[in-house]
C-alpha cells in the first residue's frame, strides 16, 4: 500500500477503514483526508487550501469552488480527524462555497435551502487508466479473429468450377487384423479396470484449483465537495492457480488392438478383400488374431486438361459404371483449387 506524504514529509496515518463495496465486488478502503488545492483568480495566488482558505489570503476573493484541484504527488496536506458533512452548497444569489451544515450565505446571507451542491472534481491522473494496453491487445485478437473468420469463410465458399476428364479409376480394400496380448496403460487410480495387472502409481498434476492469494489494490482520490479530498484503496482478491494430486496407476493390461493390415488394390473394376491367415485357433490367448474393421475405396482419377489432377473418392456403384475419358464437372476451392468431390458430376 502506497504511503501518501504531506509537506514536511511525514507519512500520513496508514490506518485502512473498511469504507463499502464495489460493483465489480471490490472492497474499498478509505486511507486518509487532504486537502483539495484552488488557485485565486483575481490575485494569482496559487496552491490555496480548500479548507484553511475559504478565502483568498491575498486579496479576500471567496473560494471557488469550480477552480479546485487535485495536489501534484507529495505536496498533499493531509488533514487529522476531518468532520465529513457533505459536499459544499453554493449560494443561490452569490455563487459563494458554503458548508454543507450552514443554513445562509456567510457571504450575503441568502438562504440556502434551495442551493446546488458543488461540483466534483475528477482526479486526471486516474480518469486515463482504464488498461488501454490490455484494451489494445483486446481489439487487435478481435481483429484478427475476424480476418480469420473471413478468410476461412472466403476458402470455403469462394469456388470455381472445372470440367475434367477421367483419366484411370482404382480401388483398394482394407481389412485390419487384431491380435490379443499385454498392452501398457495408464489411468487415475479410481478407475483402473479390474483386469489391470502390474500395477503401479505415481503421484501426478489431475486438476487445478483457484487459492485466495492475498488482494490487489490500486489507490484513488475522492473530490468530497467540501474542499477536501479522500484517498482510497480499492482491492480485490487475488487467487493463485494451485495444483491438486492424485494417484496415476500405469499397468499391464491383455486386450484385442489393431496389429496389422491387409491391403490390396488396383487399377481395374474387379476389387477384391485381400486373403490371409490368422494365427492361433480362432479362440483368445497370448498372439491370436481375430479380423477387425473392413474399409474399402473407389477412387476416380481426373484431370483438368492436363493442368491440375483430381482424386475423388466415390460410392462403389457409381464407381463401377465410369468409363475411362468420360468428361465431368466439379467444383474446385477458388484459393488452393482443391477438389469438393460432394459437387462431382458426370457431363452427358
Ligand atoms: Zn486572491
Ligand atoms: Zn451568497
Amino acid at each position: 500500500m502506497k504511503k501518501p506524504n504531506n509537506n514536511n514529509g511525514k507519512p500520513t496515518s496508514s490506518t485502512r477503514i473498511p469504507a463499502g463495496v464495489e460493483q465489480d465486488g471490490a472492497t474499498v478502503y478509505k486511507t486518509g483526508t487532504y486537502q483539495m488545492f484552488w488557485d485565486c483568480e483575481y490575485c494569482n495566488t496559487p496552491k490555496l487550501l480548500g479548507i484553511t482558505h475559504r478565502f483568498c489570503p491575498n486579496c479576500g476573493a471567496p473560494q471557488a469552488t469550480e477552480k479546485r484541484y487535485f495536489p501534484k504527488k507529495g505536496e498533499e496536506i493531509a488533514l487529522e480527524n476531518h468532520d465529513y458533512v457533505g459536499a459544499d452548497q453554493l449560494c443561490p444569489a452569490c455563487e459563494t462555497a458554503n458548508a454543507a451544515k450552514a443554513e445562509f450565505c456567510q457571504q450575503c446571507g441568502s438562504p440556502l435551502t434551495e442551493a446546488a451542491r458543488a461540483k466534483l472534481v475528477q482526479d486526471e491522473n486516474q480518469a486515463k487508466k482504464p488498461d488501454s494496453k490490455k484494451n489494445n491487445r483486446l481489439y487487435w485478437i478481435i481483429a484478427g479473429v475476424l480476418l480469420l473468420l473471413i478468410g476461412g469463410g472466403v476458402g470455403i465458399f469462394w469456388t470455381k468450377n472445372v470440367g475434367l476428364t477421367l483419366t484411370a479409376y482404382s480401388w483398394e480394400r482394407v481389412i485390419e487384423i487384431e491380435d490379443y496380448r499385454a498392452r501398457n496403460d495408464n489411468t487415475w487410480c479410481d478407475s483402473v479396470p479390474t483386469e489391470a495387472y502390474s500395477v503401479s502409481r505415481k503421484s501426478e498434476i489431475r486438476s487445478y484449483r483457484d487459492v485466495p492469494d492475498g488482494e490487489a489494490c490500486t489507490a484513488r482520490r475522492v473530490d468530497q465537495g467540501d474542499g477536501t479530498f479522500r484517498t482510497e484503496d480499492v482491492c480485490k482478491p487475488k487467487y493463485k492457480s494451485e495444483p491438486i494430486y492424485a494417484d496415476k496407476c500405469y499397468y499391464s493390461i491383455d486386450r484385442w488392438q489393431f496389429s496389422r493390415s491387409v491391403t490390396t488394390q488396383d487399377r481395374n473394376h474387379e476389387p477384391q478383400w485381400g486373403a490371409y491367415q490368422l494365427k492361433g485357433n480362432g479362440g483368445t490367448c497370448q498372439g491370436c488374431e481375430r479380423e477387425g474393421k473392413r474399409q474399402a475405396h473407389y477412387y476416380l482419377h481426373l484431370t483438368d486438361n492436363g493442368k491440375k489432377s483430381y482424386q475423388c473418392d466415390v460410392d462403389e456403384k457409381q464407381w463401377q459404371t465410369v468409363e475411362l475419358k468420360s468428361q465431368w464437372k466439379m467444383s474446385v476451392g477458388g484459393i488452393l483449387g482443391e477438389a469438393r468431390c460432394g459437387t462431382l458430376q458426370k457431363l452427358p
